[in-house]
Formats: C-alpha cells, sequence, structure tokens
C-alpha cells in the first residue's frame, strides 16, 4: 500500500508520516529532502538560481541517491551525506525555487516513482497525490492555518537552539513559500481531487495519526 501526504510547509507532514510508516512498516520518502539537496548543490556551484536556464544546466549531472539506516532517510548528494546540511533556513528558501524548474521535477520524480515501485512507502511532499503517485491507495492533504505552522516553526527552532527570526518575519517566510509553491506553472501544491482533508490546526499530533491509519485500514479492507 502507498500512502500520499501533501500540504504546505509545516503542517507536521514529515512527522506524521514517519509515523504513520513505522505503525504499518513501511518506508517514509521525504521528498522534500531531494529537493533541499538540489538547492544545496545549486549553492555549492555558485549557480545563479535566478536563471532558471542555469539551474536547468546544472541538473543533469547531479547524483542524488537515498539511503535507509534504521529506517531513517538519508540524501546523499555527489557521495556526501548531506541530510543536516540541508536543514538551514537558506536552503529551505531555495528549495522552493529549484523546485519550480521543470529539469529538476522530472529528475526527482523519476526517483520517487522508482522508490515506490520497489516497496510500500507513505511519501511525503507536494505533488505526491497529484504526479508522482496518482494511484496511491490512500492520499491526504494535510494543512494548518499560516499562524499555527508559523507557532509550529517558532517551537520547533526553540528546541533545536536555532535563533529565531520574530513571529511576523516566520508567517511571512511561510506565507511566501506557499505562494511559490502554490502558483508555479509545473506541478503546483494542490489538493488532489480524491485526497481527504485534514486540517491540523486543533488536532495533536497522535490524533492525526490515528486518522490516517483508520483511514488506511479501511482502504486496506476494500482492497
Ligand atoms: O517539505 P520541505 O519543506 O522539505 O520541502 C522543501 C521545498 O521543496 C518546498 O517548499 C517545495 O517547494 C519543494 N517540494 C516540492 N515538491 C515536493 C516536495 C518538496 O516542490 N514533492
Amino acid at each position: 500500500m502507498n500512502i500520499a501526504i501533501d500540504g504546505p510547509a509545516g503542517a507536521g507532514k514529515s512527522t506524521i508520516a514517519k509515523m504513520v510508516a513505522k505503525d504499518l512498516g513501511s518506508i517514509y520518502v521525504d521528498t522534500g529532502a531531494m529537493y533541499r539537496a538540489v538547492a544545496l548543490r545549486m549553492l555549492k556551484l555558485g549557480v545563479d538560481t535566478s536563471d532558471t536556464v542555469a539551474i536547468t544546466n546544472a541538473t543533469p549531472g547531479m547524483d542524488i541517491t537515498i539511503r535507509y539506516a534504521d529506517g531513517v532517510q538519508h540524501v546523499i548528494l555527489d557521495g556526501e551525506d548531506v541530510s543536516d546540511k540541508i536543514r538551514t533556513n537558506e536552503v529551505s528558501g531555495l528549495a522552493s525555487v529549484v523546485a519550480a524548474v521543470p529539469a529538476v521535477r522530472k529528475k526527482l520524480v523519476e526517483l520517487q516513482q522508482k522508490l515506490a515501485s520497489e516497496t510500500s512507502v507513505v511519501m511525503d511532499g507536494r505533488d505526491i497525490g497529484t504526479v508522482v503517485l496518482p494511484n496511491a491507495e490512500l492520499k491526504i492533504y494535510l494543512t494548518a492555518s499560516q499562524e499555527e505552522r508559523a507557532r509550529r516553526r517558532f517551537r520547533q527552532n526553540e528546541e533545536q537552539g536555532t535563533p529565531n527570526p520574530p513571529m511576523d518575519m516566520l508567517i511571512c517566510e511561510i506565507a511566501e513559500r506557499d505562494r511559490r509553491d502554490m502558483t508555479r506553472p509545473v506541478s503546483p501544491l494542490r489538493k488532489a481531487e480524491d485526497a481527504v482533508l485534514l486540517d491540523s490546526s486543533d488536532m495533536t499530533i497522535e490524533e492525526v495519526v490515528a486518522r490516517i491509519l483508520s483511514l488506511a485500514k479501511e482502504r486496506e479492507n476494500v482492497g
């Protein structure tokens, strides 16, 4: 069984997808990490990221692979494990820029589809239900208000000891990422018609996980 979880930044997708995958014995695939790895590569090469052609030209030689160690996904970029390096604010912002480039999407979607064809996955991203796994047995569109997502990011930064920008700046960054992800011409973030909408603003993580697991059970019984 493949489960697709899409939604905007900060909706809790990765935390929830990991827990669902663990419960079902599936592999969790974080597709955002792959776009982040592309962004890091562009930074390393000094590619002008305002230039779509330059990004396109730098894409073919890029070697991104995914490895799993104790069920945890590691992103390997040109032989180097960059799983930690891709979590900076700079890379986050740039990831949504490179993700708008068709050549980048084509390359990463192929990698994602290959992973899902080899094993049962819980895959999260922006276009999983609409483009990557249109035949997934269960599709979830997970969202939350921008204010709640900013509050969660603030708490996460605090826990990780990352310096926190003011709250209104966090809300602006989230709004800008939403705008870029939802308005790009290729694979914009949107709910697949057959996806179940879950708004986690007033739900705990455990409640969301329980709801997804019960939907997965229902689908399994139907299948
Ligand atoms: O999920 P995460 O915040 O790590 O994703 C980083 C960026 O990668 C997103 O803002 C989005 O622009 C892009 N992305 C995408 N399609 C996906 C996953 C991520 O365009 N399937």
